[in-house]
């Protein structure tokens, strides 16, 4: 029997919560109305996570995994996970119970009325700190006056999704992976549904400066193009600053003849000036260009090296499971 539920949850270095995870879930997933899959999706964790959920995969038949071959990110993992389900709906969340499974069920009541696309989206941040929710805010504000797609504030990855829509996520072939994008680029009839995130159930955040940085930089990038146009207005700003400076610096030359503003003091201006308008337009062009140099390579996403569970194929889906279904056994080992 083919499940009608696929729960996805990357995981990196969570030995202290996968025991709870589990246990909430579980909860969950026996008061579900259908068979549920638990897909873990390991990103080269350096702690036991794997062990654990090896143990989890013989302890309780629903429990799949799939296991990087090194750390490859938080929308990697997601991609490979559904790049794997067979599940009719699909749900989303993260390992550290800051997206609760107990609203999963209100999610499918959403599903059931007919949206495609259910996702949670955060009313308040209280718990987590203060630097983090203002950045968080300012965020999803730019991006949203920027982006060519209207993607909800607020929200992460924390969804469900129906079929409908991870066959087509999963036949998008770009590499730039901003599920949350991408989600709300699909289309069809989304919705949202309020929650209150709790802070992280234990260990430290994964997501460390850098990479938050990083997810952000490319949400931006892979959904807008107004970054580039920013060049172009500095350019004109800069050309009618260089029109005015001209026309003061005449009248100084003429009217008053020992301003300190003339000379030396201007060259510099004009030469700190554009040289920062120059390299930040050099920055962001590289900002895409490197982003086309990334598709072109075409690398496959991500390297598998264990894959535990799914042993009945998916008929309707676009998944690429089959090469990997042969050569891994029962204990996924190699
Ligand atoms: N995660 C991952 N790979 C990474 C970083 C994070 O799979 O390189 C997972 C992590 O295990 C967790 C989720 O992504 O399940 C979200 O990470 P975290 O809670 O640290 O970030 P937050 O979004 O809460 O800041
Ligand atoms: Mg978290």
């Amino acid at each position: 029997m083919l499940p009608k539920y696929s729960f996805v949850i990357p995981i990196y270095n969570e030995e202290e919560i996968i025991p709870e995870l589990y246990r909430r879930l579980s909860i969950v997933m026996n008061r579900m109305d259908g068979i549920v899959e638990l897909i873990l999706i390991n990103d080269g964790s350096r702690d036991r996570s794997l062990q654990i959920i090896r143990e989890l995969h013989q302890k309780d038949p629903r429990v799949c995994y799939l296991s990087f071959a090194r750390n490859f990110g938080h929308q990697l993992a997601v991609t490979a996970g559904l790049n794997f389900v067979r599940g009719q709906v699909i749900v989303i969340l993260d390992a550290d119970l800051q997206d609760p499974p107990e609203l999963i069920p209100d999610m499918v009541e959403k599903w059931r009325q007919g949206y495609q696309v259910v996702y949670a989206q955060r009313s308040q941040r209280l718990k987590e700190g203060r630097f983090k929710r203002f950045t968080a805010y300012f965020f999803y504000r730019v991006l949203k006056k920027l982006a060519d797609v209207d993607i909800p504030t607020d929200t992460g990855d924390f969804c469900l999704m129906d079929r409908q829509i991870v066959d087509i996520l999963n036949s998008m072939p770009e590499r730039a992976r901003y599920i949350r994008g991408l989600r709300s680029w699909v289309g069809f009839q989304q919705t949202a549904i309020r929650f209150e995130r709790d802070p992280r159930f234990a260990g430290e955040v994964k997501y460390t400066f850098s990479k938050s940085l990083a997810l952000a930089i490319n949400g931006l990038v892979s959904f807008s193009i107004v970054p580039l146009r920013l060049s172009t207005y500095l350019g004109l700003v800069a050309a009618v600053a260089a029109i005015l400076m001209a026309f003061l610096v005449l009248y100084w030359r003429i009217f008053v003849p020992n301003s300190p503003l003339t000379g030396f003091t201007i060259i510099l201006m004009a030469i700190f000036f554009l040289g920062s308008v120059q390299l930040v337009s050099v920055g962001i062009l590289g900002e895409y260009i490197g982003r086309i140099y990334e598709e072109v390579k075409a690398r496959p996403l991500y390297t598998l090296a264990e894959v535990g569970g799914f042993y009945h194929k998916s008929s309707n889906s676009t998944n690429n499971s089959d090469e990997y279904q042969v050569s891994v056994g029962d204990e996924g080992a190699k």
